[in-house]
């Protein structure tokens, strides 16, 4: 059992009450962590207030050997650490390896990015004065984190905001933070300096509105659902905030009928069902051309069929549980909504037991069903057709969110197209996984504001001084 405390100037701080962290597969009880509130919140802005001078005023390559270090550290206990992922997450131990190994990327990739925050000089309009500008870090961050990346999510904040020289008061989801801190014990081990890295726990709401009432916060990296991003985004307003939000998403899957099928069945296999449909880029909506829905529709279904679906610390598990009871029934909902309009249930379309679902294909999909508009956050494919690219390319931008979005042709010229048209932060042109630490991920329009990942992503912590110098 897991008993963690709060992690708040380099100490570990345990009082009051506690959540129980639950199991998803088995529903008992693997951890407790504290359910702290604004007091708790507010002291952790204080450690990292006064850690911000020193470790700002570090050289890059200083801070880059601490972020190393805990990278090298997590990558000693990346077994126990993925156990402990799926034991509160419910993926796959597979996947949880892979999502230790991502986020691991973040540290190695940001803590080399960080010695490249170049400046500039500008040619001045006389010659007696010289323009420089200086990049510098924003100060205290605070970074709140959702459930289906218990890692991931924390270090593609964290490494660039660290690399930048700031310092991070931390929230992860209430469903998953052992994780969270198992990763901050390791950043203790690895020597960082007291106040740095900050992990609180404990009442999403008072924690949240204790760091946005804040001025010494002087930005907030979001990744959750698009309603609390608004509600951020409007708590920023009072003292003007830098904001990073990373929130829904609702990605088509198109598949052009000169595509090749067995590449684009992976890639929609892989993108639907990772994290039993979990991730904020999963495909939601799959559009096959009409010549090849047939073809595409039985490949499909069959491996579909296929997944085991199973505890993910069992071998072979596939698909594991989704993280509560809430996620079934908006899944319920969605394939009910489904049926009623017409849809066809291919394969899956019922519970297994407890909070596990089948993977399901659904066929006739058409856009005015539930699971073509909101997000499904389950293992549910919808297929619908189309005709022309054209016709695809508007349906697929009709949509408030632009997250990501995938294309599978062999014509390059329609590939360009096709990507360039799709009002989408990310597109994945046959290939179906594309996040990687050194690109971009983010959204256009309700999916969220600013990027991480790359040196895009260093950006979000990095301030512009413009210096105007007389000699
Ligand atoms: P989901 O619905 O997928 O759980 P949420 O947006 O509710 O997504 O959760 C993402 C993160 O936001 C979690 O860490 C959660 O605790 C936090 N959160 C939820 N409500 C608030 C709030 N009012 N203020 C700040 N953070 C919040």
């Amino acid at each position: 059992m897991n008993h963690w405390s709060l992690f708040i100037n380099g100490e570990w701080i345990s009082e009051g009450e506690k959540i129980e962290v639950i199991n998803p597969s088995t529903r008992e009880i693997v951890g407790t962590v504290p359910k702290a509130g604004s007091k708790e919140a507010e002291q952790a802005v204080n450690s990292a207030y006064e850690a911000f001078p020193a470790w700002s005023s570090l050289t890059a390559g200083e801070r880059s050997e601490f972020i190393m270090k805990w990278h090298d550290l997590i990558n000693e206990h990346k077994e126990e650490i993925a156990r402990l992922m799926t034991a509160e997450q419910g993926k796959p131990l597979k996947e949880a390896m892979g999502e230790v190994a991502y986020a691991n990327s973040f540290l190695s990739w940001y803590a080399e990015e960080g010695k490249r925050i170049y400046g500039e000089m500008i040619p001045a309009s006389v010659p007696n004065k010289r323009l420089f500008v200086q990049k510098q870090a924003v100060g205290v961050i605070a970074a709140i984190t959702p459930w289906n990346f218990p890692a991931a999510m924390i270090t593609r904040k964290i490494a660039p905001a660290l690399a930048a020289g700031c310092t991070a008061v931390i929230k992860p989801a209430e469903q998953t933070p052992l994780t969270a801190f198992m990763l901050a014990k390791l950043a203790e081990e690895a020597g960082f300096p007291p106040g740095i890295i900050n992990v609180v726990t404990g009442d999403p709401k008072e924690i949240g509105e204790a760091w946005m009432r804040d001025e010494r916060v002087t930005k907030v990296t979001f990744t959750g659902s698009t309603e609390v991003g608004k509600l951020l985004m409007k708590q920023a307003a009072d003292t003007v905030k830098k904001l990073s939000l990373e929130l829904g998403g609702h990605a088509p899957f198109i598949v052009m009928n000169d595509a090749n099928l067995d590449l684009a069945v992976e890639g929609a296999i892989a993108s639907k069902f990772r994290n039993a449909g979990q991730t904020c880029v999963c495909a939601n909506r799959i559009y096959v051309h009409e010549d090849i829905k047939e073809d595409f529709l039985h490949t499909f279904s069959e491996k579909v069929k296929a997944l085991a679906v199973g505890d993910g610390l069992k071998d072979g598990s596939d698909i594991g549980p989704l993280i509560n009871e809430q996620a079934i029934l908006k899944v319920k909902a969605q394939v009910q909504d489904a049926q009623e309009k017409g849809a066809n249930v291919l394969t899956g379309g019922k519970e297994v037991s407890g909070l596990f679902y089948e993977p399901t294909v659904i066929a006739d999909a058409t856009d005015d069903m539930l699971c073509m508009k909101e997000e499904t956050f389950g293992p549910v494919a919808p297929v619908a057709t189309f005709k022309t690219m054209e016709e695809v390319i508007g349906r697929a931008n009709h949509s408030r969110y632009g997250l990501a979005a995938y294309v599978y042709t062999q014509n390059l010229s329609q590939a360009i197209k096709m990507s360039e048209a799709l009002q989408y932060g990310i597109v994945g042109v046959n290939g179906a996984l594309p996040a990687v630490a050194q690109a971009p991920f983010g959204g256009f329009k309700e999916s969220g504001l600013g990027r991480e990942g790359g040196h895009h992503g260093i950006e979000e912590f990095l301030e512009t001084k413009y210096i105007s110098m007389g000699i």
